[in-house]
């Protein structure tokens, strides 16, 4: 790929647009923030002056935004497509509901554009570290064209299947991910109020039955682990607005095929009553903040 536009820049779309330069591909980069601009630019980005600008003439298209809404308005009300080569491979990592990944998929093959939904698992971590999960909806032949630009950023691709499939794996992934936080969240409460020092707790539930990916690399107590946004103040990683998103579409998958989730349900609640507290913007491992004491 000669010339990549990497629009949206933020917690994942920075550091994963960060390892396609350290690839030495040249990228065109677009964000409402002009910080992220600022900080693309000195790291060797070109900086376009809107997103139409940035795909003009681009060899691929990569988009990182929070939601749907964002990515409908961007392809479709704003009409961003109608500025892509025919030939160009458009790849939106964001993770959006199925419905609107098959819907800005199918604007795109109307103009005979190449387009999968590769949303992504890892975290902030894994971004950074060119480690991440690409969980790839949309034709094989596509992802292959893909392939070698994911690579550059992560270490697991999978195909779920056709258009909007990436995104419904990613949505039951995240669903269990969300149980998991405030699970193990409930647990670690558990063990403090108990008289347990919340580190050999940690060590014990990791090398026990109970581990899981927020034990073994993002403990949602502060002081556990560096580098984790418990440790920073609950600062950057994945917000609890943005997990509040992904359980919001998994409940609206759910209700579409009648499936029972009721883990996924009450995740979802905890999530939105953390959200009305005014913690929105803080990483999701803060929802400790609700089974807390003192
Ligand atoms: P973020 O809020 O940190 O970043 C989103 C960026 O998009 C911001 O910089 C914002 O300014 C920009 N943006 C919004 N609208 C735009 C527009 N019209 N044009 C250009 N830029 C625009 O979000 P994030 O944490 O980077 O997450 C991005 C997506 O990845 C979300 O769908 C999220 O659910 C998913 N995700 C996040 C994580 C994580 O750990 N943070 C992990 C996996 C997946």
């Amino acid at each position: 790929m000669k010339q990549i536009a990497f629009i949206g820049l933020g917690n994942m779309g920075a550091p994963m647009a960060l390892n396609l330069l350290k690839a030495g591909h040249a990228l065109k980069v677009f964000d409402l923030s002009e910080k992220a601009l600022k900080q693309a630019a000195e790291a060797g980005a070109s900086v376009a002056a809107s997103a139409r600008d940035a795909v003009t003439g681009t060899d691929c298209v990569i988009t990182m935004l929070p939601a749907s809404a964002h990515v409908e308005k961007l392809y479709l009300g704003d009409d961003l497509l109608a500025g892509v080569r025919a030939d160009a491979l458009v790849i939106d990592c964001s993770t959006i509901a199925p419905e609107s990944a098959r819907r800005v998929a199918a604007a795109a093959q109307a103009r005979g554009i190449a387009m999968i939904d590769a949303p992504v698992s890892g975290g902030t971590g894994g971004a950074a570290a060119g480690t991440l999960t690409f969980i790839v909806g949309g034709a094989a032949e596509s992802l292959e064209r893909a392939r070698p630009l994911l690579e550059k950023m992560g270490k697991n691709i999978f195909h779920a299947g056709d258009a909007g499939a990436g995104q419904v794996a990613k949505i039951c992934n995240n669903m269990l991910l969300g149980v998991l936080m405030a699970g193990t969240a409930e647990a670690l409460a558990l063990g403090v109020a108990n008289g347990l020092d919340v580190k050999v707790l940690s060590d014990i539930i990791s090398k026990s039955s109970g581990r899981n990916w927020a034990t073994e690399l993002y403990n949602p107590w502060p002081g556990v682990m560096p580098n984790v946004p418990a440790s920073k103040g609950y600062e950057g990683g994945f917000g609890v607005d943005l997990m509040l998103k992904d359980l919001g579409l998994a409940a609206e998958a759910a209700l579409a095929v009648r499936a029972a989730t009721p883990l996924g349900e009450l995740a979802r609640n905890l999530y939105a009553m953390h959200s009305a507290q005014g913690n929105g913007g803080l990483d999701f491992s803060s929802i400790l903040g609700l089974v807390r004491r003192g």
